[in-house]
């Protein structure tokens, strides 16, 4: 018995759950808005440079059977490299992940005397509530957060941290111990200060895994984006235009405000009320083509403080050794917006100014840019701001009440995560189907449930 399966999205979580349930000899078809796979975590060339969505790494708390299968899909072109950032504080570069060594030599002594301070006090402070700011004041200190962690929050959310619910903290920090964060930040705890890339794009991954899927006997279909899901008699249909796709389980990684806006019979007003509250924030990805073959030796430049939007700055071709032109190079800025507004709507050559001038603010040599290329990009992370619990709470009660239909993924699931965990969900996904074709909900409950505890790495 085997089980027929739609699959809404090719991005990590669904070509994951499309290439074990393939495998396992379940029908598959995944659908595609987008000419090619991988999502957020997909490439696309500049220039004739690959570049990512924004800085992109694999990192080594992958869960290890995982990685084992990308290293055998991808062989030697996944490559182990050295981290080779810093970031840009007080007017002082310190290498990211922080070194101690570093940390003394180059943190302005006030800050380092001011945050060691805090670091000592941290047992007698408690939290007074559960936002974002109440967390990371009782975990870090003043010091940290007002001149590290808070302005960074309000550019990457556009919400003041006491807006931001305690959930963002624990997904992007890991709690609230000042040493749990040292240990994160230093590198020393699981991610270590090595990272894997492909050799032409990180979106390499998500092909490799696309052609397995394929292999397997799962039908990608690209250039397919769906307007409809509805329940019919042989289960849910899925529409995408003129096409439609009829199966027992639809498998869905849109955006779950996305997914009930989309389906039929239309849901109640408290769900679709709750798909209006539930945000997400938008990104403009902002690459220049430099007429150079490198500009600087780092990975990524980032941005934490308030003096520009930018929030980091990465170079692609400095993640890997690749089969890049040697006479240009791109730079990938990262600018958090919300889908609309003013940054949303600046035209590109003077997004492409705003970034030289981000540039030059922090020191680094002048550009002048061959080409400015804008990428728009309205979902780019789930916003926690306080009420957003209670509207995930309805969506997903919406979305277990109706057979057959599955959310799962970054936006699916609302979970501000990495591409291994969403590939992880995809593995879970498949792996409650059983072999006469069944879908156990409670072997996924039980996995959606350690799914919360997934916390972000940078
Ligand atoms: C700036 C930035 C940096 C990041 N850095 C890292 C990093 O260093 N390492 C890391 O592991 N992760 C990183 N991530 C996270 C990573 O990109 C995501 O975790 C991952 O892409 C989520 O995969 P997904 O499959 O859940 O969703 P997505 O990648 O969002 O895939 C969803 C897919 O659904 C498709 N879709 C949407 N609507 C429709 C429709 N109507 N019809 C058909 N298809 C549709 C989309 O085109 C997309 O392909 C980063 C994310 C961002 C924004």
């Amino acid at each position: 018995m085997t089980a027929t399966i739609t699959i809404l999205g090719a991005g990590p979580a669904g070509l994951g759950a499309a290439f074990r349930a393939a495998q396992a000899g379940h029908q598959v078809t995944i659908v595609e808005r987008a000419g090619r796979v991988g999502g957020l975590a997909g490439s696309f060339e500049v220039a004739g440079v690959m570049v990512d969505h924004g800085s992109h790494r694999l990192h080594p708390a992958t869960e290890p059977h995982l990685l084992e299968e990308l290293k055998r899909l991808l062989g030697e072109d996944l490559q182990q490299r050295t981290r080779h950032g810093r970031i840009y504080l007080e007017g002082r570069w310190i290498a990211f992940p922080l070194q101690t060594a570093d940390l003394v030599r180059n943190l302005p002594p006030s800050f380092a005397i001011a945050a060691g301070r805090d670091a000592i006090l941290s047992p007698l402070r408690k939290a007074k509530g559960d936002t974002f700011a109440d967390l990371l004041l009782a975990g870090l200190g003043p010091t940290m957060c007002d001149r590290f962690y808070f302005p960074y929050a309000r550019k990457m959310w556009g919400l003041a941290p006491e807006m931001i619910h305690g959930e963002q903290a624990r997904r992007r920090v890991g709690g609230n111990a000042a040493g749990k964060l040292l240990r994160k930040l230093t590198g020393s705890g699981k991610a270590g200060g090595v990272f894997y890339y492909p050799r032409r794009g990180f979106g390499q991954i998500w092909e490799a895994l696309a052609e397995a899927a394929s292999r397997s006997g799962a039908d990608v279909r690209l250039n397919t984006p769906v307007d409809r899901v509805e329940q019919c008699s042989g289960g849910l249909r899925v529409s995408a235009g003129a096409e439609q796709f009829e199966s027992e389980f639809v498998w869905s990684t849109l955006p779950i405000p996305v997914l009930a806006r989309l389906f039929q019979p239309c849901p109640d007003k408290q769900v679709l009320d709750a798909a209006r509250r539930l945000r997400s924030r938008g990104m403009v990805l902002v690459y220049l083509v430099l007429g150079v073959g490198r500009y600087t030796e780092f990975d990524a430049h980032y941005v934490p403080q308030g003096f520009t939007p930018v929030t980091r700055i990465s170079e692609p071709k400095n993640y890997r050794d690749g089969d890049d032109p040697a006479d240009r190079t791109v730079l990938c800025a990262e600018i958090p917006c919300a889908s609309g507004d003013g940054i949303w709507s600046t035209d590109d050559r003077d997004l492409g100014r705003l970034v030289g001038e981000a540039l030059a603010g922090m020191g680094l040599p002048a550009v002048d840019p061959v080409e400015v290329v804008v990428k728009r990009v309205p979902a780019a992370y789930p916003v926690y701001d306080l009420g957003y619990s209670d509207c995930l709470e309805v969506l997903v009660e919406w979305s277990e009440s109706v057979p057959g239909l599955l959310t799962l993924g970054r936006h699916g699931l609302f979970a501000h995560n990495n591409s291994h965990h969403a590939l992880e969900m995809g593995w879970a996904a498949a792996a409650a189907l059983g072999p006469d074709g069944g879908f156990d909900a409670s072997a996924w409950s039980a996995s959606a449930e350690s799914f919360a505890a997934h916390v972000v790495e940078d």
